[in-house]
């Protein structure tokens, strides 16, 4: 049904996890390493509501009824658009229902379709696609079911991963999302064991993103020790939940930044357009307001009886609303799992992982900060997800630093002469679930990684080979690195020019282009506010790179480097400014 497949396509538009990017210019092969192939399987697990689920499967009845297919979206936008947006004008005017009313019309079919029965078992025979392990491998996917059943947008990063593991032992794990991640676990566990029975290796490696990565440390947690894996990479996994969630279902009004959401939309399609200017046109309080009236109105009351909803709230706020929304009686299945995920696993994940470790699986998050939650709160996260939530670490107020007389809080890496501190003085990694081994990029959007040339490579090497045990290890990956995809415009960094080792600082900042589809003209330079004396006007030509002298202040903690540059021949494009800060050791 097409029309079910468009309001999915809505929904998921607004349930935004784990849409990652598009395939809008697929990056250059040449840019990707190959390593060589330790000869285990891969398992690639997608986010949030990314699995295609099957109602009937193999019966007459058989049906889709859950699938991204944005490109029917248009079309059933058109034949609607009267009714859309009559309702709208209505809704500016003060009176919500008709917009109500229209949203619950069109998304009754495909709620019903998807809904979960108070107990949390489906409504319907529904079971994910593709599933079992014959038909879930990406050579198959790709030869036999002509590519349906690939993770949402994830082409690109799959043939990156197939310059080193052949497509036949790469797998998809797809799972019922609407469920716990008690249940999803124990899927994965089966999952596991099938593939290694089918291809005879000893054991896997596992990359997963956002709700992806949230299920990967459940299975971590209560399946580690059997030491079925090798590597594991987490990619912004929703290990402690998000705020993201509950601040759409609750009651309090949201505030999306639109200008920060098209940006976000950009990257993650892939395109280069500064679209600021549109973000300030755009009626954010009413768009805003209107996002909470569907979940509100129309989702909530569904969205309730969902394992997985519960799993994305971190414990006080699950304890909270549990007993607002939940019946200790009807509803006492879901609780079950709910409280499980929580008090056991989600309360002691750290614990957890670090007993997987111990037996012998090599862990690995990347975590995002920088960025403000979606949602308008003062929460360090990457647009989606809390930083502390994902990975443990101690983070800020959103906009305002640990403090000047900060001490490192050693929880758990209880090494006091490592530096866990991020260089912006917001995140300390050293209560980190897994301090040495959780890598941090700044400004990077929710699982945006794959039009980013750096955390693209450290997935890749993390997943594929043993090459970098943790974040001591390698000097290309350090604790603390910059996103760097084409729409950051530019990145820079001191550079030993004896040395050439990371961060230390001399008299000399290298400043490169990260896009190849303009030339950059710098405008200024500042550290710590005082503009830097770069006398001639500096181009940088497309992916180039030039130094500029620089003053550093004396007796200075950090340094706050802000670059202003302009984009040459787009006539759309204002100046921006991107923000660096580096850390004064002595
Ligand atoms: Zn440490």
């Amino acid at each position: 049904m097409k029309m079910k497949r468009v309001i999915s396509a809505i929904l998921c538009a607004v349930m935004i996890f784990g849409c990652t990017a598009s395939t809008a210019t697929a990056a250059k092969k040449d840019n990707i390493p190959a390593f060589e192939w330790d000869g285990n399987p891969v398992i690639f697990i997608q986010g949030y509501s990314g699995p295609i689920l099957i109602r009937d499967r193999g019966l007459e009845t058989e049906e889709e009824v859950w699938g991204i297919n944005a490109g029917d979206l248009i079309k059933k936008l058109i034949p609607n658009l009267y009714g859309i947006v009559s309702s709208l004008a209505k809704y500016a005017d003060g009176d919500p229902q008709p917009f109500i009313e229209q949203f619950r019309e069109i998304s009754a079919e495909l709620i019903d379709d998807i809904s979960m029965m108070p107990d949390g078992s489906s409504k319907y025979n529904i079971v994910s696609f593709p599933c079992v392990v014959e038909e879930a491998s990406i050579a198959y996917i790709r030869e036999e079911l002509k590519g349906k059943g690939t993770p949402f947008f994830q082409d690109d990063f799959i043939d990156a991963m197939a310059q080193t593991v052949p497509e036949e032992y790469i797998y998809v794990f797809n799972t019922d999302w609407r469920r716990s991640q008690i249940d999803n676990s124990a899927h994965l566990a089966e999952f596991i064991d099938s593939v290694l029975e089918e291809t005879g290796a000893d054991k896997v490696d596992i990359f997963s993103m956002s709700h992806g990565g949230q299920l990967t440390a459940t299975y971590l947690y209560y399946y580690g020790t059997q030491a079925k894996v090798d590597n594991a990479v987490l990619n912004s996994p929703a290990t402690g939940g998000t705020t993201l969630v509950t601040e759409l279902l609750g009651a309090e009004p949201i505030n999306f930044n639109m200008e920060e959401l098209l940006r976000f939309a950009c990257v993650m399609l892939n395109i280069e357009l500064d679209l600021r200017w549109l973000g300030r046109l755009l009626p954010g309080e009413f768009l805003n307001s209107l996002v909470k009236t569907a979940f509100n109105e129309v989702l909530l009351p569904h969205a309730i009886y969902f394992g997985s909803v519960w799993d994305f709230m971190d414990i006080e706020t699950y304890t909270r609303l549990r007993d607002v929304y939940l019946d200790p009686v009807e509803n006492a299945d879901i609780i079950e799992k709910a409280d499980k995920l929580h008090y056991d696993c989600m309360a002691n994940i750290g614990e957890g992982l670090r007993r997987a470790q111990a037996a012998g699986v090599n862990i690995h998050i990347i975590s995002n900060y920088g960025t403000q939650l979606g949602t308008g709160k003062k929460i360090d996260s990457d647009f989606i997800i809390n930083t502390t939530h994902t990975c443990g670490a101690n983070a800020s107020v959103y906009g305002e630093t640990l403090g000047k007389d900060y001490v490192q809080k050693n929880t758990v890496c209880k090494d006091s002469s490592h530096d866990h501190v991020a260089p912006t003085g917001t995140v300390d990694a050293s209560s980190c679930y897994l301090p040495e081994n959780t890598w941090f990029v700044y400004e990077q959007y929710h699982t945006q990684t794959w039009y980013d040339p750096y955390t693209r490579c450290l997935i890749l090497e993390l997943l594929l080979t043993d090459n970098i045990a943790d974040v001591h290890s390698d000097s290309r990956y350090p604790q603390f690195e910059l996103s760097q995809n084409p729409l950051d415009g530019v990145y820079a960094r001191f550079t030993d020019s004896k040395t050439g080792e990371y961060g230390a600082l001399s008299d000399e900042m290298l400043i490169k282009s990260l896009t190849d589809n303009y030339s950059l003209n710098i405008l200024s330079v500042k550290i710590n506010g005082v503009e830097q004396d770069t006398d001639e006007k500096l181009v940088i030509r497309r992916n180039g790179e030039i130094t500029v002298p620089c003053k550093i202040p004396e007796g200075a903690d950090r340094l706050k480097v802000e670059i202003r540059y302009e984009r040459k021949n787009d006539i759309l494009s204002n100046p921006f400014v991107r923000t660096i800060y580096f850390e004064c050791k002595d």
